[in-house]
Order: C-alpha cells, then structure tokens, then sequence
C-alpha cells in the first residue's frame, strides 16, 4: 500500500496496476532481447515511376518479426520504443536492412533504385545524433548518400519547422533526400513548406481512397501535385490500390505512385524477385 501527494488521498496498488506494471516490464524486456537478436527487419514497398514504369524506389517498413513467425507491424511497437528509448537502436537495424539491400540491388543493375526509411518524432528532435546514425549505416553498407531518402510527416515537421528546417539542411547538405509524408493530414505553412529543403511531398493515402468518387478528394490531389511540381518537387501518391486511381494519378501527372496495386511491403527476396520479374501488368 502506497501513500501519495501527502493530504489524505491515499492510492493502493490493486492487482490490476501491478500486473499492468508487469505487463509493461515485459514488454521492455522482449523488445530488449529482440534488438540482441536482431528480429527488427525491413520489408519494402515499391515506388512506381510513372515516366517510365519503372521501380525507382522502396520505403522500407519496420517489421518485428518473432521467431515464432509471428509478425508485429509498426504501429503497435514503434509508439512503445520512443517511450522505452528504444527507437534509435530499432532505427539502426531497419537502416541498416535498407541500405544493404539497396546497395545489392544497385549492384545487380536493378538500379538506380533508392530506399527510403522513416524518422520518428522523437529521433526528429535530436538531428545531430540521427546524422550519426544515418551516416554509421550508409559508410558501412558503402551506399551513396543520393540513394536514401529519410520520412518525416508533415505533423512531425510542422510542430517544429524551426528544427524541421535544420534537419532537412543537414541531410541535403550530405547528399540525402527528405520527403514529407502523409502530406495533407498536417497544418502546412507555404510560407514554411517552401523554405524546406525537400525533395519530395508525399500525398495521404486517406485523400487517394476515395479520389474517383469524391470530388473533393480528386481536387486536393490534383492540387497537391500542381503545388509540388510548381516548387520543383517530387510527389508520391500513398495507398493507390485501384487501377481508376492510378488512371486519375496517371492523368495528373503525379510522378511515383505506391500502393497494394504494385505491391504489399514485401520481405527483400520478394521485392528482388519483383524486380527481376517486373510490376504486375494491372499495374503498369
Ligand atoms: P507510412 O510511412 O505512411 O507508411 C505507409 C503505410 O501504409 C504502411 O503501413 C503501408 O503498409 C501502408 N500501405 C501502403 N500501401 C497501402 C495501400 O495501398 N492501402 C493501404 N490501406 N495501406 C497501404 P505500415 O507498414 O503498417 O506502417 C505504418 C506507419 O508506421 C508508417 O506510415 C510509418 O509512419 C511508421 N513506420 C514504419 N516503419 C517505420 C520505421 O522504421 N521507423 C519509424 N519511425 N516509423 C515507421
Ligand atoms: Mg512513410
Ligand atoms: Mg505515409
Ligand atoms: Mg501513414
């Protein structure tokens, strides 16, 4: 039993909030031995040019997968490694899986193929030290500083744009690509957005789902894809899993497309035999 705040609230520990400590405890614990075997992975998702039908690019996507084969997506573990201060050694390991890939299928002539990996809000914060960690993985895995693009989402990049500017400075300066994505769903500043040292606006896929039936929807795309190219900048559409939004995408003139369409994140044998094989004719 435990006396808090003084006065006369007096809170016990029940059952439930011990073995919700617990509960936590083990968690840390597990992802602790999952960092030591190296069970954090990249899979990769195609970026389709659609200039030239060709796979000009992946994202890689965290993966916890257990040995027991089960997978856990990032949405459920990267949340709970930026509160255990885990998230930069998860950050390495999918780093390093997207640089040594990129770098092999580079050097089997799929290239140029670029690999892009996400930065989480609290990494954002502490740039020089993410610098270090980007800079570890590219010289050890020998791949040229052009080929990687790093993530951050137009939320992260708007709660700080002070900071946002210095990391995307930082970046370019050494040769790497910054995109902002799920772009839309944030508070963008133009004034802010064009002083960015970007190369790329990704678009949410929430405004792509519905863009053949919802005007609204079909007007922000086109919209975001008349901004981009006016600043010079690349865009990628998110989460294009139909052929009529790719016609309307394609229509647009917005440059890369991403989606279950071409492809499910895939484990790199997977992506590699893609590459080798072709995007599916639906998609293409
Ligand atoms: P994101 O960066 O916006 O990644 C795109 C997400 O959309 C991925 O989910 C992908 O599987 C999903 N997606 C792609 N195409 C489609 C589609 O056609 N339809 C639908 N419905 N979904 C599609 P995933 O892999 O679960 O990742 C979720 C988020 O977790 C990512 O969103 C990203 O913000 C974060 N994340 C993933 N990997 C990392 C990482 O290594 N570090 C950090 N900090 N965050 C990561
Ligand atoms: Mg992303
Ligand atoms: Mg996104
Ligand atoms: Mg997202």
């Amino acid at each position: 039993e435990a006396k808090l705040d003084g006065g006369d609230t007096c809170r016990v520990f029940t059952p439930e909030i011990v073995a919700q400590a617990n509960l936590i405890l083990t968690m840390r614990h597990r992802m602790r031995r999952a960092l030591e075997e190296k069970q954090f992975k990249a899979h990769f998702q195609p970026q389709l040019d659609l200039q030239t039908n060709r796979v000009v690019g992946t994202e890689a996507l965290a993966r916890w997968i257990d040995p027991d084969g089960t997978m856990v997506p990032p949405g459920e573990f990267i949340p709970i490694a930026e509160d255990y201060g885990l998230i930069d050694e998860i950050c390495i390991q999918v780093l390093q899986d997207a640089c040594r890939w990129t770098a092999r299928w580079n050097a089997m002539g799929f290239g140029p193929i670029s690999v892009a990996v996400n930065i989480s809000g609290r990494q954002f914060h502490n740039p020089r030290q993410l610098m270090d960690i980007v800079g570890n993985a590219l010289d050890l895995l020998g791949l040229p500083a052009h080929l990687l693009e790093l993530e951050l989402t137009e939320s992260t990049a708007m709660s700080d744009p002070e900071n946002a500017s210095k990391v995307m400075r930082l970046f370019t300066d050494r040769g790497i690509g910054c995109s902002i994505d799920d772009f839309g769903t944030g508070y963008s500043s133009l004034s802010v957005l064009k002083r960015f040292a970007l190369r790329k606006l990704k678009i949410d896929r929430s405004f792509v789902r519905d863009v053949t039936t919802d005007a609204n929807d079909a007007a922000i795309c086109a919209a975001i894809i008349a901004m981009a190219h006016a600043l010079n900048l690349k865009v990628c559409a998110e989460g294009v899993e139909t052929t009529d939004q790719l016609a309307f995408l394609r229509e647009q003139v917005c440059d890369q497309v991403q989606g279950f369409l071409i492809a499910r994140p895939l484990p790199p044998v997977d992506l590699e035999r893609l590459l080798r094989d072709g995007v599916p004719d639906h998609a293409s």
